[in-house]
């Protein structure tokens, strides 16, 4: 990546035209900034629109409209908190006050334009900087003139450094905290050099595999350079180093490094919305069915009981009818939650549809999922959510790692235990017995 590659802040300049615009122009591009041209306010604001805009230089007198009108009416599609400077020859104490009301951020005289350059330069460092405030780099550098060099860069735009000054004490920093991002010299002191560091820290675990990379280096040929990208640098950077060019390309790699951190948070919301069940906060039967495979799989492996519990609120549509849908929900609600916290560490809990919940618990036999069941369907009893007084009947089947099962067949044992609940009349646990069931199913193949 060249150093024209990189970015730069947007001044979106209006003004009609001569040599005023031209100056303005050159003005923008000398601070460091990438200028884009409207010659009236309707322009401006069409650009503004499909734009980022971070700063604006407004002329007072547009073909269409005053740069006062203007600030008010580009207001609203500029970049948050970005400056709108009134550019004009006009000098009194009313229109300063007028321009103020306007929401303009400052005026300058086009007389004096040299104060302009110097207020550009100094935006540019404060929108530089707000990117990379607070980034804590390690700089593994052997060289103190070079430490001193890109400590002070650094520094001077809110960043932290620390120092290591071989591969050995880099490693050892590494293990303490946490960085944004490694700036590393390629040539050290120690025996290791830089790429034995990148390839430590690629080859290494997830968090430094995308951890941003600088390398530094006076070695200057292509082959190189290759090398340096393969092993997994992001980006290079020459010495003698270019201060603007270097620290462009640090704050590239930071914000990209903070985008991705972004996109992995909604990754992880968005994963979180698609797994959990939003009124109970349990998970959500695509979790369940997305995970129970594996419990049972682990559980023949590891040969260790399983059991499932299937949970249905009894007389659930009576509780709507009476007590409203609003109500319906706190009891599911609460029943819910009371199904969550009993369940153990490791235990799969979802809400399985309208007002059924499933449990699957590793390491739980029999006689230990009939307690737990029991426990939940006595604790529900007393529960009393707005005067609804909820009972739930719970079916249970045990998976036998020796003679394993589909997890169909574990549900419809746990389903059919369920109903037979409901049939004895609610409230009850009812635990299915595979080998009655098989018994039964044998006479009935033999009847037929
Ligand atoms: P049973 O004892 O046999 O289980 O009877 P029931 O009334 O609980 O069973 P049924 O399946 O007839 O009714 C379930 C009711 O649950 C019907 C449906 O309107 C209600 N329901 C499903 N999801 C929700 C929900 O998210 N909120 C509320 N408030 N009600 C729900
Ligand atoms: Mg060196
Ligand atoms: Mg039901
Ligand atoms: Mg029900």
């Amino acid at each position: 990546m060249s150093a024209s590659n990189v970015q730069k802040p947007k001044a979106l300049i209006v003004d009609p035209g001569g040599t005023s615009r031209t100056m303005l122009r050159r003005m923008v591009e000398q601070a460091g900034l990438e200028a884009m041209m409207a010659s009236s306010g309707a322009e401006a604001l069409a650009l503004a629109r499909t734009e980022v805009v971070d700063i604006g230089l407004l002329g007072y007198l547009l073909p269409d409209m005053t740069g006062l009108q203007l600030a008010q009416s580009i207001r609203p599609h500029v970049a948050k908190g970005a400056p709108l400077l009134l550019v004009t020859s006009e000098e009194h104490q009313e229109l300063l006050q007028e321009a103020f009301r306007a929401g303009i951020t400052d005026v300058f005289q086009r007389a004096r334009l040299g104060e302009l350059l110097v207020y550009l330069e100094a935006f540019l460092g404060r929108l530089l900087s707000r990117d990379v405030k607070g980034a804590h780099i390690l700089l593994v550098e052997d060289s103190r003139l070079f430490v001193h060099i890109v400590t002070d860069m650094l520094a001077r735009c809110g960043m932290t450094v620390d120092c290591a000054g071989s591969v050995k004490e880099a490693r050892r920093l590494f293990a303490e905290r946490a960085y944004d991002m490694v700036i590393t010299d390629l040539v050290l002191e120690g025996g290791e050099s830089g790429l034995a560091l990148v390839r430590h820290l690629r080859q290494g675990e997830q968090d430094f595999v995308k951890l941003p990379i600088l390398v530094m280096t006076s070695f200057d040929d292509p082959t190189r350079k290759t090398e340096l990208f393969h092993a997994g640098v992001n980006d290079y950077a020459p010495k003698p180093l270019v201060e603007a060019e270097f620290m462009a390309r640090v704050r590239n790699l930071l914000i990209a490094r903070q985008l991705f951190r972004r996109v992995e948070e909604q990754e992880r919301r968005m994963r979180q919305l698609a797994t959990t069940d939003q009124l109970t906060g349990l998970s959500n039967r695509h979790l369940f069915f997305d995970s129970a495979e594996h419990y049972l799989a682990r559980a023949e492996r590891e040969n260790q009981a399983l059991s499932m519990l299937l949970m249905d609120v009894d007389h659930f549509k009576q509780v709507n009818d009476r007590f409203g849908h609003a109500v319906g929900d706190d009891v599911l609600r609460v029943v819910g939650g009371l199904i969550g916290a009993s369940s153990r560490k490791g235990d799969l809990v979802a809400r399985f549809g309208g007002e059924e919940f499933v449990a699957l618990m590793p390491n739980c036999d029999e006689k230990g999922a009939q307690a737990k069941a029991e426990s939940i369907r006595s604790e529900c009893e007393r529960l009393d959510v707005s005067g609804v007084r909820p009972t739930i009947s719970i079916g249970v089947a045990c998976f036998d790692p020796l003679d394993p099962e589909s997890l169909d067949s574990l549900f419809s044992r746990a389903d059919r235990a369920l109903y037979e609940a409901k049939r004895l009349g609610r409230n009850r646990v009812v635990l299915d017995n595979r080998l009655a069931g098989q018994q039964e199913e044998l006479e009935r193949l033999l009847k037929a």
